[in-house]
């Protein structure tokens, strides 16, 4: 695994969140080689967890990547802005509204009920068209799709599909990061017999965690979102995907206190003998989560140090007492998330420790930070 590189141009301010696009092409490419003759799509939602559409899918569009997957209508027109040739699929589908505008822009509506599949069907008629979508079937998330009663009218009634070039039938697996959960199985064979319900549709079921489930769950087509952006799709396991992202904020002051003093909001922290307070320029309206408060910490050069006191809205303050003074000093920077090998702090760390999940990590990651992206060439 390879560090991501610093930025150190003096210009730059404040705090810095660095981008490598190449770790994830690196990572799609990785995903790409456990497929048996499966496709590998690029889920690019959520501003692509945080980490900026447009780049990402561009990087990922030059790597081979020919599919595309976001939640919401607006992300695909965005999208096909972009990348006018490549198959953008839209998992919230058309219940939000905007179904005219998904058809001008061959944008592939995931239809997650029988009411989805009469109101496409009945736009492709009233343009005179084939329109493309996926189906999905909910096997145990409970969440869209259509349930098992939607499933039946619809497989007894051929006429229902008319009008509508099924690109995939796809399910959700709720459980893909706990290989041992037995809803797995269970999904995945509910998935196999809906499958053989729809002879010839290509069918869709893993994210990044069901590819690690093995080729059973692979389909014709998987669609990772997590695991390229750094995420540990194999929680528990060693992390088999390249870190992603190396967030640097910087210090802005460095103060000695002594025992009878507090640090921060709520006087939560209490020097327990002399101690040396970096302030950082990084807080919650950053997304640094309020919730890393006396729990995260920081690396200094390749030194650790406790994050200690509450995260404020703009701020945030460690314990660097025992960090070398040349990499303490105000204007130097401290790695909260990275630099993206040993030792360091992964997104996942990060999340462990604000008690929450990586996916949140990134798509809390805020728009103050100078943003560099690297390659993607
Ligand atoms: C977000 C999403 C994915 C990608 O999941 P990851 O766990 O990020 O790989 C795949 N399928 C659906 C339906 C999703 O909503």
């Amino acid at each position: 695994m390879s560090e991501i590189p610093a930025v150190t141009e003096p210009e730059h301010r404040g705090a810095v969140l660095t981008i490598d696009l190449d770790a994830i092409t690196a990572n799609w490419r990785l995903l790409g080689g456990r497929l048996k003759g499966a496709a590998l799509a690029g889920v690019v939602k959520a501003d692509a967890y945080g980490l900026g559409m447009e780049p990402v899918a561009a990087a990922l569009a030059a790597a081979g990547c020919r599919a595309f997957f976001v939640a919401h209508a607006g992300e695909g027109m965005a999208l096909r802005r972009l990348l006018p040739e490549v198959d953008i699929h839209i998992f919230n589908g058309i219940a939000g509204g905007g179904a005219e505008d998904m058809a001008e822009g061959r944008l592939i509506p995931v239809l997650n009920s029988l009411g989805d599949i009469d109101a496409w069907r009945e736009l492709a008629g009233g343009l005179g068209k084939t329109l493309a979508a996926d189906i999905h079937v909910d096997t145990g998330m409970s969440r869209l799709g259509l349930p098992p009663d939607e499933w039946e009218v619809l497989t007894a009634d051929g006429e229902r599909l008319a009008g509508i070039a099924v690109a995939f039938l796809m399910s959700h697996l709720a459980c893909a990061d706990e290989p041992e959960h037995p809803l797995n199985r269970r999904q995945l064979e509910t998935f196999g017999r809906a499958v053989e319900e729809l002879p010839g549709t290509p069918a869709s079921l893993a994210n990044s965690s069901g590819i690690f489930l093995g080729t059973d769950y692979h389909f014709d087509l998987a669609r990772p979102g997590a695991a390229l952006y750094g995420i540990n799709p194999c929680p528990g396991k060693p992390n088999p995907m390249a870190q992603v992202i190396r967030l640097q904020g910087k210090i802005l002051q460095v103060r000695e206190i002594d025992s009878p003093q507090t640090v921060g909001y709520g006087a939560t922290h209490r020097a327990g003998g002399r101690e040396l307070i970096a302030t950082v320029d990084v807080g919650y309206a950053d997304g640094y989560l309020r919730s890393l408060s006396n729990r995260g910490g920081g690396f200094f050069g390749d030194v650790r140090a406790p994050l200690v006191g509450r995260v404020s809205m703009d701020l945030v303050t460690f314990d660097v007492s025992e960090v070398p003074e040349h990499l303490s000093r105000p204007g130097s920077m401290v790695d909260l998330i990275g630099p993206g090998h040993t030792p360091g702090l992964t997104v996942d760390d990060v999340a462990a420790d604000a008690g929450t999940i990586g996916y949140e990590i990134l798509t809390s990651l805020g728009s103050r930070y100078h943003r560099v992206h690297r390659g993607g060439g």
